[in-house]
């Protein structure tokens, strides 16, 4: 038996890339975005009441990681991306119908268009479904999670003088809080964990409309290099 779904809008997102995109919503606050509603949802009807809202739901299509055979284990890159699991017990991108959720925070509601933040989402992802957030029912005060049992570790991150003025000067022109951005997204670590990088390595991804480039000039530190306009 299969169902029908088509998306209710799609994401312009700060992430260009799936590098540096975090594991989990709201662990990069300063990661903002515009949910584009599309026709009929984009008359103002369908989000009549959700400015009383902080956070919504979304439920989305991992639209770069679909994949005709489902895969019954996978190996999440939390875990060092060596360890075989369920696909059930985890959130790996790679599942039965390449569902995505997250919470986000819900910033602004327009006609036609939701401005979010903490998201995790690619540019271009298809959100299926949009619902409240609702703390009574949704907050699981004796919840236990014994293979994600906390935020991942977070690691410093240094800039150089002339990459710092840089990541400034492109906040100032796009209106957008870049620097937290990638400081927020950069602590993660994006590496994937079976990495470990001599000083020489560097690293980039795209963020709004600009690369970034990192190294590692000693274990568990980042460095940005430069922030330069996406080429
Ligand atoms: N919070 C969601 C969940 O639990 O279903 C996503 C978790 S998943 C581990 C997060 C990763 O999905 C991000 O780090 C990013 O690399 C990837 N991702 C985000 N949007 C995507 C998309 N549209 N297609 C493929 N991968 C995507």
């Amino acid at each position: 038996m299969s169902y029908n779904v088509s998306p209710v809008g799609f994401v312009r997102s700060c992430f260009k890339e799936k590098v540096a995109i975090p594991r989990q919503p709201q662990l990069a606050p300063a990661a903002r975005g515009v949910l584009e509603l599309v026709a009929p949802f984009d008359g103002g009807e369908a989000v009549q009441g959700l400015e009383q809202v902080s956070h919504v739901w979304l439920l989305f299509l991992f639209h770069q990681a679909l994949e005709d055979k489902p895969r019954l284990k996978v190996r999440p890159p939390r875990l060092g991306g060596n360890t075989s699991m369920g696909v059930f017990a985890t959130r790996a991108t790679h599942r039965p119908n390449g569902i995505g959720q997250s919470v986000v925070k819900l910033d602004k509601v327009e006609p036609g268009r939701l401005w979010i933040s903490g998201i995790d989402l690619l540019d271009g992802t298809p959100v299926l479904d949009i619902k409240p957030y609702v703390p009574y029912a949704d907050i699981v005060d004796t919840a236990t999670n014994d293979i994600a049992s906390g935020a991942p570790q977070l690691i410093p991150v240094q800039w150089l003088k002339t990459a710092l003025q840089q990541a400034q000067g492109h906040a100032q022109r796009l209106g957008e809080p870049l620097v937290e951005l990638i400081d927020q997204c950069l602590a993660q670590d994006p590496r994937p964990a079976y990495q470990t990088p001599g000083p020489e390595r560097e690293y980039g991804a795209q963020f709004w409309d600009v690369d970034v480039r990192w190294h590692y000039p000693e274990a568990g530190v980042i460095c940005v290099l430069e922030v330069l306009p996406a080429g």
